[in-house]
């Protein structure tokens, strides 16, 4: 089981993030990540281990003014416990936390890699953000795009995404998998 966190504002986001996923370490993981996008600027940490890793890669870097931000603790499912099995996940403009598993992420990674598509890493969670951002192509807004994409998604899953082409939004979607908002 995994953790994720995400958060809205002025505040400085990155030890919201750690501090949030702190609060979720008994619930086990093997690595961690955090993005926060603010000023249309796109920011990623991801590290294996212990959040004291991740804090470490992150201790030079402070968010600045308003933005958002998602962070996850992994429990892999599928591929290895490695930097880029690691959430989050990106595309060329978004990034995707997930708790769960997609069932159908094999037929829908074959037809985004015959679109092109590069991925990176070896989980189910990576489709998501690249079918998002296939999706924004055709939608009227990034929330058709995201609404279309969950639909589109099968299995159990909490999923926070972030995208520079709405920067005052944390798109959520969860089917089975608990989640607060506050
Ligand atoms: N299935 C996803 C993965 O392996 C998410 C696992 C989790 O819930 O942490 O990356």
């Amino acid at each position: 089981m995994c953790g994720i966190v995400g958060y809205i504002g002025n505040k400085e986001k990155k030890e919201i993030l750690l501090d949030g996923l702190q609060e979720l370490e008994y619930r086990g993981y093997d690595s961690a990540g955090i993005a926060i996008i603010e000023d249309k600027k796109l920011h990623h940490f991801k590290a294996i281990g212990k959040l004291q890793n991740l804090r470490e890669k992150t201790k030079d870097y402070t968010s600045n003014g308003f933005g958002i931000s998602i962070g996850h603790t992994r429990w892999a499912t599928h591929g290895k416990p490695t930097k880029l099995n690691a959430h989050p996940h990106f595309g060329a403009y978004s990034y995707v936390v997930h708790n769960g598993i997609i069932e159908n992420y094999q037929e829908l990674k074959k037809e985004l890699q015959s679109d092109g598509v590069t991925f990176l890493s070896q989980t189910d969670t990576e489709v998501i953000v690249h079918q998002f951002e296939k999706n924004l192509k055709t939608a009227k807004n990034s929330f058709e795009a995201f609404e279309k994409t969950v639909d589109e998604l099968e299995g159990a899953y909490a999923i926070l995404l972030v995208t520079k082409e709405e920067r005052e939004s944390i798109f959520f979607a969860k089917n089975g998998s608990p989640m607060l908002v506050g």
